[in-house]
C-alpha cells in the first residue's frame, strides 16, 4: 500500500492562468466546499516502531475541487483561516474523524488514536463545548482522540489556550505539540501546557542521514522530549535509513511515506486491517 499514490496532487504550472484565477476565488469557492461535500478526509498510519502496529491515524484534510483537481491544506487553511470559515470546516473535521475512529472500534479492529489538526483559531472556549458534544454524538472515548497544536496556538493568547488545553485534558483528550522544534520558544511551553506527545519536526528529519551533526539534533529532541516524560513521534519519515536511525535513538513512533501516504479511508482501513496481526514487518 506504500505505492498507492493517495498524496499525488496535481500540480500545474504556476503560469497556467486559469489555475491562478481560480485560486484568487478560493475564498469563494470554498464556501461551496463546504456545502458540497467537497471535503474529504485521508489517513496516515502512525507506526510503533518495535511492534511494527499501527498505533493511531492522523486526519488530513482534502479538498476535491470539480475544476482544480486536488488542491493542498497548505493551500486553502490558511485562507479558511483568515475567512473564518475554518471554525465550520473544523468541527467538521473533529465529528467525521471521530466518527471513523468509532466505525473503525465497532468493526473489530484494535482501537487506535485518530490526531486531529487544530488551527489557532479553533482554540476558544466554544471548543471544549463543541468536543464534548462530538465525542456524545460518535460514541468515541475520549482517550482515543488527539489534538495537534502548533506554538502558533499557544502564542496569540498562551493562558487562554492553557486553560482550554487542561480542560481537554480533564475530559481525557490527548494534546501533542506538533512541528516541534521549528518555532522559537516551544522548549518552555513542554514545562507549562498538558502536552502528552511531540512530533519532532519534518525538516530535522527530511535531511537525516547517518552523520553526526543530523544525529546530535534529532537525539537532542528526543531525549528533550523523553526528559519530560513525553512520548516522542517523528513524522516525514521517508526511508529505511531514517527509520532505521530514529529506531537507534529510541524514538518508537513514526509516520511517513516510507510506512504509507496519507489514504482515503477505504485504503486506510485496508492498511489497518492488513498490519493488524503481524505488523508491517
Ligand atoms: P502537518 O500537520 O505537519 O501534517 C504533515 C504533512 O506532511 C501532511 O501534509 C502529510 O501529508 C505530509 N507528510 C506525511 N508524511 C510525509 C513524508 O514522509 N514526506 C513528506 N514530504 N511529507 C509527508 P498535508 O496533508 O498536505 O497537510 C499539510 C498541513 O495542512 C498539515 O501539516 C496541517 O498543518 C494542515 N492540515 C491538514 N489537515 C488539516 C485539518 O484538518 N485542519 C487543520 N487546521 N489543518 C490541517
Ligand atoms: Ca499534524
Ligand atoms: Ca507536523
Ligand atoms: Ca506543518
Amino acid at each position: 500500500s506504500k505505492d498507492s499514490g493517495g498524496n499525488q496532487y496535481q500540480y500545474y504550472n504556476p503560469s497556467m492562468n486559469k489555475r491562478n484565477t481560480e485560486l484568487l476565488h478560493l475564498e469563494t469557492n470554498l464556501y461551496q466546499a463546504i456545502r458540497e461535500s467537497q471535503l474529504c478526509l485521508y489517513y496516515q498510519p502512525q507506526i510503533n516502531i518495535n511492534t511494527g502496529k499501527v498505533t493511531g491515524m492522523e486526519a488530513l484534510i482534502r479538498w476535491q475541487h470539480p475544476d482544480l483537481g486536488m488542491v493542498s491544506p497548505d493551500q486553502f487553511i490558511p485562507i479558511a483561516e483568515e475567512t473564518g470559515f475554518i471554525n465550520s470546516i473544523g468541527e467538521w473535521v473533529l465529528f467525521t474523524a471521530c466518527e471513523q475512529n468509532k466505525k473503525w472500534q465497532q468493526s473489530g479492529l484494535t482501537p487506535l488514536k485518530i490526531a486531529v489538526n487544530l488551527s489557532p483559531r479553533q482554540c476558544q472556549p466554544n471548543l471544549v463545548t463543541s468536543l464534548k458534544q462530538i465525542l456524545k454524538e460518535t460514541k468515541l472515548e475520549p482517550e482515543y482522540l488527539e489534538l495537534e497544536i502548533t506554538e502558533t496556538s499557544i502564542i496569540v493568547h498562551p493562558e487562554l489556550t492553557q486553560e482550554i488545553l487542561e480542560e481537554l485534558t480533564e475530559i481525557g483528550i490527548s494534546i501533542t505539540m506538533d512541528d516541534f522544534g521549528s518555532g522559537y520558544s516551544s522548549v518552555g511551553y513542554l514545562k507549562k501546557f498538558p502536552f502528552q506527545k511531540i512530533k519532532i519536526d519534518q525538516s530535522f528529519v527530511r535531511d537525516l542521514k547517518n552523520e553526526p551533526s543530523d544525529l546530535a539534533i534529532i537525539s537532542a529532541v528526543i531525549t528533550l522530549g523523553k526528559g519530560f516524560n513525553l512520548q516522542v513521534v517523528a513524522e516525514g519519515v521517508e526511508s529505511q535509513e531514517q527509520a532505521y536511525l530514529l529506531k537507534n535513538l529510541q524514538c518508537d513512533t513514526m509516520q511517513g511515506y516510507f510506512f504509507s501516504y496519507p489514504l482515503p479511508v477505504d485504503e486506510a482501513t485496508k492498511f489497518i486491517q492488513s498490519v493488524a496481526n503481524e505488523g508491517i514487518f
